[in-house]
């Protein structure tokens, strides 16, 4: 029999080049193409690339070199691929260049490249498609591309204007997803609360109703399907308001991913932000009022062009009095080809910035943590140390990756995707500890 020919995949960049990855892998092994976790074990190497800061573009420049010197066949692909020319200009070798969310294209290269090899005895591809993330959670998709216009961004050059899936679409394929053992879906989209405008939230049939294509309507069907459900990219529109609610009810995680990026209101201005002109403290406040246990993950831009110390010292009260759990920060880099004002905040004053942020969010990370210590809650393992007698895992207040993580002591017999009890002991800065609460209780 003809050995199936090998693909390699270097994925770069977010959870939505992810899925994008997951994708391309899918249909390959659909089509009789296996895959190799290392160059040498390759016929042919796909780089899905980023292009979103000028610092990913070196990076993504650097992983084709990579690959290319320890492979020698490439092909690229992702948000890098619509600077075809800066691509051919850096490594002229490369096989074949296709841009983000362009799976048939880079199907069709890899045909070109490495044709597949009939077999009837092929693998079945896994109803849920194959995934890069480990069996208990997944990310699922629910648009393409962006209306808004941020300034510093060119994410809508890229990938283009808001394309919204049909809500059955996206409804079978979380069905899908749960049918094969996942426990938690992390909806991803580049601004999850306009989903459905482009659709003019059109309906169609889910399970012989008419659903809407609305943020709302999506949260309340997923919420019904029985795993955590995690929402990322929220701007705080109004409409938003409606999900807390189902947060209050245990329907989906109590949990938003907003990239609020900073609360000055001259900076967001400038930064042409959508939902800058909400009454945001407002708002959080009243969520928190229908669900207290909401967490709220952003992340933030320092020494953006015209940042001035009173904005910054701005932002900060606002992380205190908005009590932002989990933080990120950025130091603003300019991106080629985004429409931001001049580069003006010296490298050094943007460095203390960063870090004067990464304080207050550590402190206030370290308070909202300490309150948790007592209380009981369910962990979801993504990992265990059988030396240690530890396992870790994340609780409803952290999302995988960005966030913290829940360390449970005497963990004997839990494994990865296990769902535990655990009482909380103890805290630090970003994470909690504790043991499973049947051990709790026996003490
Ligand atoms: S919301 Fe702004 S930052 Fe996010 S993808 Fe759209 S334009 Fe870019």
């Amino acid at each position: 029999m003809t050995a199936q020919p090998k693909i390699g995949l270097v994925s770069l960049g977010c959870p939505k080049a992810l899925v994008d990855s997951e994708r391309i892998l899918t249909t390959l092994r659909a089509q009789g193409y296996s895959f190799s976790r290392d160059y040498q074990g390759s016929d042919i190497v796909i780089v899905n690339t980023c292009g979103f800061l000028d610092s990913a573009k070196k990076e993504s420049l650097e992983a084709i070199g990579e690959a290319i010197g320890e492979n020698g066949r490439v092909i690229v692909t992702g948000c890098l691929g619509v600077e075809e020319q800066l691509i051919r200009d850096t490594h002229p070798s490369v096989l074949a260049v296709t841009g983000p969310h362009q799976y048939e294209a880079v199907v069709s290269a890899v045909h070109d490249h490495l044709p597949p090899v009939p077999n009837k005895f092929l693998d079945l591809v896994p109803e849920a498609g194959l995934r890069l993330t480990p069996k208990h959670y997944a990310y699922l998709k629910i648009s393409e591309g962006c209306n808004n216009r941020c300034s510093f961004c060119i994410i809508p050059q890229i990938r283009g204007d808001l394309v919204s899936r049909p809500i059955a679409s996206v409804l079978y394929e979380a069905e899908r997803l749960v049918q094969s053992g996942v426990k938690e879906i992390l909806v991803i989209s580049q601004d999850t609360s306009a989903y459905g405008v482009d659709l003019k939230y059109a309906t169609s049939k889910y399970r012989g109703q008419d659903v809407p294509a609305k943020f709302h309507n999506l949260a309340e069907e997923m919420g019904k399907l029985g795993v955590w459900v995690r929402m990322h990219y929220v701007y705080p529109y109004p409409h938003v308001d409606s999900v807390i609610p189902l947060m209050a009810e245990g329907k989906i995680l109590p949990y938003l991913d907003i990239p609020f990026q900073h609360a000055s209101p001259s900076v967001l201005k400038a930064m042409r932000r959508p939902a800058n002109q909400e009454k945001t403290l407002d708002r959080i406040k009243s969520w928190r009022a229908i669900a207290p246990d909401l967490a709220i993950r952003s992340n933030f831009i320092v020494g953006f062009p015209g940042e001035t110390e009173d904005d910054f010292e701005f932002l900060l009260d606002w992380l205190e009095e908005a009590e932002i759990d989990r933080i990120g920060c950025f130091e603003y880099e300019p991106v080629t080809g985004a429409t931001a004002a001049a580069d003006d905040v010296p490298p050094e004053l943007k460095r203390e910035r960063y870090e004067r942020l990464m304080e207050v969010a550590q402190d206030i990370s370290a308070h909202v943590l300490e309150k948790k210590i007592g209380r009981t809650i369910d962990v979801l393992v993504d990992d265990v140390d059988p030396g240690a007698g530890r396992a870790i895992g994340r609780s409803q207040w952290d999302a995988p990756e960005i966030d913290g993580a829940v360390i449970i002591h005497e963990a004997d017999g839990i494994k990865p995707g296990d769902m535990v009890t655990v009482r909380v002991t103890e805290s630090d800065e970003y994470d909690l500890f504790g043991v499973p609460e049947a051990l709790a209780q026996k003490a």
